[in-house]
């Protein structure tokens, strides 16, 4: 029991997870009266927004993440363990994780989301996703193992299939993968593939929705669409893609995009925690919170970030799913925890909008501030850049994605693309590290016969 964690007089507040929001309120908790212990299935922090750039070998992997270990060092009243939290038994104040129980007096969960595949079996299957490094860097090795198989085939229909590439989701990550691919097709893979003909190559962006970045402005959607115009991405708008399998994304029952490399961006779920009462999980499988982040009928649980549903009169489907509500959250909740150690009321919390941004490539992003400011183009760019660069972790990681991206602008290349770890879609696995497909598409295979098409559970 307890995991050899030191026994304390102070009251022991639990963390899962060390993302946005894990992080911020272990730091916040600092120098208060608490014992702090984060659990987290992985031993780094990963900074996500980028995670499409390892994908598409704009970044190493060790620039967007950092040692937790390290991040902490010094901090007197902190703990951390390395593991995956199973269950949650509130009547017992215990975590059920994979190195043993772990008792708390306040838990807080910072799990942060899942892909959402929408219970499409054949997408969960063979889809790729973008939410992990493991993600980031399977995505990369795979695009470049297919343009090496695509140099070894006879076949027109095939090599097609691996050249192409369809992202499916218009939203911020969508766009911005669509936008990096549309640079490496450009001025990466003409040096390296001189025998392909890349102008076949076709970078299909899909948006179930009427537009592109759905929740920032009109501005925005229509400087976005004009970028990936620009950039020779197409973009299909009104369009569900429904199953894929044997090498084909279909949106209708017949209709089909041939493509080996599907990226799937259209949607993510709260990444609960087995072990709360079912009615308070709500949609999108988020925790239901009230508004100071304490969970639904418990008093010593409470969920900020990705994973908390909490609703206010401007946002009744519940506050979006940003790192800067993850953060913002978790200062006030180390507030509040205070507050109520020394007896006194919580106080509400208010988000603060700061603006919304989304990069699509070189020279171009799309930026809304508060009060209907908009900007985009070169300045924008500057300015994603700028925020991204200052809130990554660690000085170290801040020089290196610095040095990357001035090297790919001033030589419009991109140093990593190496197959460092080849991938078959045998090995996908979900973000709990379970094993989830079997299917191998060492080459891919052309069956005749379309498969049945699964629609979306409501
Ligand atoms: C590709 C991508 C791009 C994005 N771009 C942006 C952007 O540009 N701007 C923006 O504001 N937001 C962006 N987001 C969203 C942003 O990353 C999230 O809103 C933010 O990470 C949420 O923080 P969090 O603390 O709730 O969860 P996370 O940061 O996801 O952290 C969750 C942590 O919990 C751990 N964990 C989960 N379950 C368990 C378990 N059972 N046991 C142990 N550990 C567990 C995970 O390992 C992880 O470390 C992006 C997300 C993605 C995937």
């Amino acid at each position: 029991m307890d995991t050899n964690l030191p026994v304390s007089t102070q009251p022991r507040v639990v963390i899962v997870g060390c993302g946005f929001g894990g992080l911020r309120l272990a730091k916040a908790l600092r120098d208060a009266p608490v014992q702090v212990v984060v659990v987290d299935r992985n031993n780094y922090h990963n900074f996500q927004p980028l995670l499409y750039q390892v994908a598409t070998g704009a970044l190493e992997a060790d620039s967007i993440a950092y040692p937790i270990r390290k991040i902490f060092a010094g901090q007197k009243n902190f703990f951390f363990r390395m593991a995956d939290v199973q269950r949650i038994n509130t009547a017992g104040n215990t975590l059920h994780t994979s190195v043993g129980d772990i008792r708390y007096d306040y838990l807080v969960l910072s799990t942060g989301s899942l892909t959402n595949f929408f219970g499409i079996e054949s997408l969960e299957k063979n889809a790729m996703q973008i939410k992990s490094i493991p993600n980031a860097l399977n995505l990369r090795s795979f695009i470049f193992q297919n343009f090496e198989k695509a140099l070894l085939t006879e076949n027109p229909e095939e090599k097609q299939a691996l050249m192409n590439i369809v992202v499916v989701g218009g939203g911020p990550t969508g766009v911005e993968i669509s936008g990096s691919l549309a640079e490496m097709r450009k001025h990466v893979l003409p040096k390296d593939y001189p025998e392909l003909d890349l102008s076949k190559m076709q970078i299909i962006l899909v948006e179930a929705g009427a537009e592109l970045l759905g929740p920032m402005s009109v501005k925005s959607q229509q400087d976005a669409m004009r970028y990936m115009n620009e950039l020779g991405v197409q973009v299909r708008l009104n369009t569900h893609i429904k199953g894929y399998e044997n090498c084909r994304a279909y949106y209708s029952e017949t209709e089909f995009i041939p493509t080996e490399n599907l990226i799937w961006a259209a949607g993510v779920n709260g990444a609960e925690v087995p072990g709360l009462p079912p009615e308070i999980v709500a949609r999108n499988k988020r925790i239901t919170v009230n508004q100071w982040n304490q969970v639904q009928g418990l008093t010593n649980v409470f969920a900020i970030g990705d994973v908390a549903n909490m609703v206010t009169d401007e946002m009744p489907r519940g506050l979006p799913m940003l790192a800067p509500v993850a953060q913002q959250q978790a200062e006030h909740l180390a507030d509040n925890l205070q507050r109520l150690l020394k007896g006194q009321e919580p106080v509400n919390f208010v988000y603060k909008n700061k603006g919304v941004m989304a990069i699509v490539s070189r020279n171009k992003a799309v930026v809304d501030l508060p009060k209907d400011v908009h900007f985009s183009g070169f300045f924008g760019w500057l300015t994603w850049l700028f925020v991204h660069l200052m809130t990554l972790v660690g000085f170290r990681n801040k020089v290196v994605a610095f040095v990357d991206w001035a090297f790919s602008y001033f030589s419009s290349d991109q140093a990593l693309r190496l197959i460092i770890r080849p991938f078959s879609r045998r090995d996908v696995k979900d973000d709990q590290g379970k094993k989830k497909a079997e299917h191998n598409t060492g080459t891919p295979q052309y069956n005749p016969t379309p498969p049945a098409i699964q629609t979306p559970a409501a």
